[in-house]
């Protein structure tokens, strides 16, 4: 099929809801991709910070071949390696007690709020239960994980939401200590704000929340959905930071182009959520857990040193072109800002047209490149953007 049928398809059947860019892609390799008429393009988005080995990694594709011809999926009635290992070395990388999987970053961060408010039923009885979250924050599209998004404009449409909820300004140390009384259970805070315009909390913050949290038995749930899994270059934001969270939800990345997502329970809340109290048909599907386990083995402590440098790298660069205002983000999650009225959204066409795939997130251009990309490619993206720069400027 060419580009032009799929968009009249997609035109004609498929659900509206997405401002789609203008390209369909047909097949990719590591970070780059071909359309049906065999335009390439390099990629810095990785399908939203899914895709950290790149398209069609070999390792992964064999795994996840091998275990789709000898078992997809089974059900959680059943024991099955691949969840049960995968479980293993999230664990051993973590040091995080016990594991939930899920299938998104919204049913990860479902998981972790009805935890946090079971830890509390049962240990203080009804009323403690509201989940603290950051203005600005973006926890998912589900009605709770949307109660828990501090941004006004996810809201609109769909009251009534969940109760039990409040925001508290980020970084705002005094606000939060006031907001953290006895009907909270639990904080839920993104190391960086992702959907938020790559705004990073500073770690002397995230320390004093952990702190205050641990004083008043409040759970810390880091929402490491878009953070976590090398995108900074540790396996998690958090541990950058030096927090360590009670609760910690995973996505995207962690199984390599799959969907699947994890709750992480420390050992304060491991045992919580016991039998009948919570589920997914799809949770550790074989198939996804397989793909996952290759994403594990990949990113050893020398890979994420070396996407740290590689973020290093671009964001020295970035900050060097023209037009660029500042850089924010960490490791290969980073946010440009753009001097002198420049279009952020026009800068991400502009590079498109020129086969560059780039995101926004708010007012910035947002670049989440597969965490597997070279120098070369990195230096052949930012040559993109200078020249798409001096032409817009
Ligand atoms: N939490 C964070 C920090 C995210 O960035 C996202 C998605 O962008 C989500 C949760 C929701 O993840 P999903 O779209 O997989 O439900």
């Amino acid at each position: 099929m060419t580009s032009t049928d799929i968009k009249a398809l997609d035109a004609e059947y498929v659900l509206q809801n997405y401002a789609r860019f203008d390209v369909c892609l047909a097949e990719g390799k590591g970070c780059r991709a071909k359309d049906p008429e065999g335009n390439a393009y390099l990629d810095f988005t990785s399908g939203i910070g899914v895709n950290c080995l790149g398209w069609a990694d070999d390792e992964w594709v064999a795994a996840v071949a091998a275990q789709a011809g000898r078992l997809q999926h089974t059900s959680n009635l059943f024991h099955t390696q691949p969840g049960s290992q995968l479980a293993q070395k999230l664990c051993q990388k973590t040091g995080m007690d016990k594991v939930f999987f899920a299938n998104s970053g919204a049913e990860a961060n479902e998981g972790a709020i009805k935890a946090a408010r079971k830890y509390s039923a049962d240990k203080y009885g009804e009323g403690r239960h509201v989940i603290l979250s950051l203005e600005n924050s973006f926890h998912g599209r589900t009605l709770a994980a949307l109660a828990a998004t501090g941004q006004d404009n996810f809201h609109q449409h769909f009251h009534p939401f969940p109760a039990g909820f409040a925001h508290v300004p980020a970084g705002d140390l005094a606000a939060m200590d006031k907001a953290l009384d006895g009907t909270v259970c639990a904080v839920m805070i993104e190391s960086i704000q992702g959907e938020g315009g790559v705004v990073p909390q500073s770690t002397a913050y995230l320390r004093a929340v952990e702190t205050l949290c641990r004083e008043r038995d409040i759970l810390y749930i880091a929402d490491e959905v878009q953070t976590g899994v090398g995108r900074t270059g540790a396996f998690l934001a958090s541990d950058k930071a030096g927090i360590r969270p009670d609760i910690v939800t995973l996505a995207k990345g962690i199984g390599g182009g799959l969907p699947l997502a994890a709750v992480l329970f420390g050992q304060k809340c491991g045992a919580v959520l016991g039998k009948g109290t919570h589920g997914a048909t799809y949770g550790a599907n074989p198939v996804c857990c397989a793909g996952a386990l290759v994403v594990m083995e990949r990113l050893t402590d020398a890979f994420l040193a070396d996407v740290a440098r590689k973020g290093t790298m671009l964001k020295t660069a970035l900050q060097a072109l023209p037009g660029v205002a500042s850089v924010t983000g960490d490791g290969l999650m980073l946010g440009i800002s753009f001097a002198g009225g420049l279009k952020s959204a026009d800068v991400q066409s502009a590079a498109m047209q020129k086969g560059l795939l780039c995101l926004l997130a708010k007012d910035k251009l947002r670049l989440l490149p597969p965490l597997v990309i070279t120098d070369e490619e990195l230096r052949e993206g930012v040559a993109v953007l200078k020249s798409v720069l001096e032409t817009l400027q």
